[in-house]
């Protein structure tokens, strides 16, 4: 094969990653995702910011957790793994899926009954997991997924797996490779807020910096001092009014949010988020559903992005801190579009217009686009 063939991000980061050249990588080639110049929107809104959107949708599951789940299934199967288990909103249950079934492994997965997006439980049925609808939500699944597996042979593989976040830290890099250096902010949905604190590993890696996040200190750390950037953004993170605890400053008990993805209300990687966002002077807000849903149609007709209502707070997110001059002016502004639109097709097409329907004939379509045109 052509050595410039892209084989996913382990094989690309490998010297940057806890992974030996004896370990057998599980890739469905992630990673290496576009990072898109916003063009219409910014100008439509009178913005004096660059602004672009890295947009993680175009994964091979649809979400940036391909990027973690590589790393976590490739470090179960070096340990003679022969299933893992998650708690999910859905993403993280659809590429544990796909990547156990990639490593020929046994997947669990435990998703709160009647609040996942179509598009999600329906990879993770067509993978071969064994899906396990729980009468609770995310939190009660992550807790139960912690008891089960320190008890069965079973590898946890949510964001509390330290390999998670060594995957996702990617991100980072591959920001600052396609710009020269790093951004001024970058943005991002917070739900478990693994992500967040990934970003923050990664972009410290990549200014030559040890977080001390990564959780792997004692020994295993892949902190290489690899410098590809002069300087670490500022994080903002957006939570869903409905689960904000970041910005109640607790956990929340009954999160609700129509963006499925961040309906969390105990976040396990608290410590480490609270850190990110002090480390880089950076801070929290919250937006509501309405917001949400404005800024995902908005981006999708504006600029040609279709992102899943939890990315789409990013943008949501921006039309409110922008107004309020919370962003330094002309500055440059990562968004992570965390998933992909056709997700969640529910939520979307309830939003919308419903197509018109009409006789087949030349007269009644060619009246209805005069209309339009
Ligand atoms: C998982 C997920 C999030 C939240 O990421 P955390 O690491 O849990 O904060 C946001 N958006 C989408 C689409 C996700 O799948």
């Amino acid at each position: 094969m052509n050595d410039h063939h892209y084989t996913g991000l382990i094989e690309k980061y490998r010297d940057r990653l806890p992974v030996a050249e004896s370990t057998k990588v599980i890739s469905l080639n992630e990673g290496n995702t576009p990072l898109i110049e916003l063009r219409n929107l910014p100008v439509k809104l009178g913005w004096n910011h660059q602004i672009f959107c890295k947009f993680e949708g175009l994964n091979p599951t649809g979400s940036f957790k391909d990027r973690g789940m590589t790393m976590a299934v490739t470090k179960a199967v070096e340990s003679g793994a022969k299933a893992i288990i998650c708690a999910s909103t859905g993403n993280t249950s659809a590429a544990a899926a796909a990547y156990a079934a990639r490593a020929g492994i046994k997947s669990f997965v435990l998703i709160p009954e009647g609040k996942i997006a179509l598009g999600k439980l329906s990879q993770a049925m067509m993978h071969g997991a064994t899906v396990i609808q729980i009468r609770g939500n995310f939190d009660d699944g992550m807790r139960l997924v912690q008891e089960l597996s320190s008890t069965m042979p079973l590898n946890l593989v949510n964001s509390i797996n330290p390999y998670r976040l060594q995957g996702q830290k990617t991100i980072a890099f591959e920001v600052v490779e396609a710009l020269g250096d790093a951004p001024d902010y970058h943005v991002m949905p917070v739900g478990n807020a693994g992500n967040i604190s990934a970003h923050w590993i990664g972009y410290s890696e990549a200014a030559g910096r040890q977080c001390g996040s990564c959780n792997l200190c004692n020994g295993e750390c892949a902190f290489k001092g690899v410098v590809i950037s002069t300087k670490r953004p500022t994080l903002v993170g957006y939570q869903a009014s409905g689960a904000a605890p970041f910005l109640r400053n607790e956990m929340v008990d009954s999160p609700e949010t129509v963006a499925t993805a961040i309906r969390i209300g105990h976040p396990v990687s608290w410590d480490l988020a609270w850190a990110a966002q002090k480390e880089s002077a950076g801070w929290f807000e919250e937006c509501t559903d309405e917001e949400i849903l404005h800024a995902q149609k908005v981006l999708a007709e504006s600029e040609g992005i279709f992102c899943e209502p939890a990315s789409a707070i990013t943008v949501a997110g921006l039309i409110k801190d922008i107004e309020r001059n919370r962003y330094k002016s002309g500055s440059r502004i990562v968004c992570t579009l965390t998933g992909h639109g056709l997700k969640d097709p529910d939520t979307a097409i309830s939003q919308s217009e419903a197509p018109v329907v009409v006789e087949a004939t030349r007269d009644e379509i060619g009246a209805i686009i005069e209309r339009h045109l």
